[in-house]
């Protein structure tokens, strides 16, 4: 049904704020203008959602920063991207990442909990719904995961 993408969003922040507030962790928020309400398989989504934010909380130190941004890009996509300012990822694990059960350095993953398949789960609904998914790190510095989605539908704006 037709979700509001910033209202979408911000719920993400709320399910995760007691994590977030315990590890002193900032999450900001940003929706382009113009992106309001969307047909969206919104449960999938949430999903998605759920393992990235996830994924950046495991793997951002005490006192980071996670950024949520949605934009429409050419083609009537949607464009949702998940960063942060965490450990980052190994060049040479990038490609396999999305893989089922594929964790970095098992003694880094080993008291994170978890089994390495948000990724790998995460990949499969985006491109179930027609969109792709990729991931962007630098070692010490940050991990980036960008999705899209097409816009299959837009209801008038309220204006
Ligand atoms: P699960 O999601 O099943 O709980 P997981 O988080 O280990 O377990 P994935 O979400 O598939 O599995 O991620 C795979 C691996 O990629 C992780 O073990 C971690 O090493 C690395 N990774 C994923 N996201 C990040 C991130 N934001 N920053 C740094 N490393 C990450
Ligand atoms: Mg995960």
């Amino acid at each position: 049904s037709t979700t509001f993408v910033s209202e979408m969003l911000e719920e993400v922040a709320d399910r995760f704020s007691f994590q977030l507030q315990q590890r002193k962790i900032q999450i900001v928020i940003r929706v382009e203008n113009g992106v309001t309400n969307l047909l969206l398989d919104r449960d999938k989504i949430d999903q998605v959602l759920d393992n990235l934010v996830s994924n950046a909380i495991k793997y951002t130190g005490d006192e980071g920063a996670i950024r949520l941004e949605a934009r429409k890009i050419e083609k009537d996509m949607l464009e949702i991207s998940v960063q942060d300012n965490g450990i980052g990822i190994p060049k040479k694990d990038l490609t396999r990442i999305f893989e089922r059960f594929y964790r970095v350095d098992k003694a880094r993953s080993r008291n994170m909990g978890g089994t390495g398949l948000g990724l790998s789960i995460a990949r499969e609904i985006v491109k179930a719904h027609g969109g792709t998914i990729q991931l962007e790190s630098e070692l010490g510095q940050g991990t980036r995961v960008i999705f899209t989605l097409p816009i299959q539908q837009e209801e008038e704006d309220e204006l």
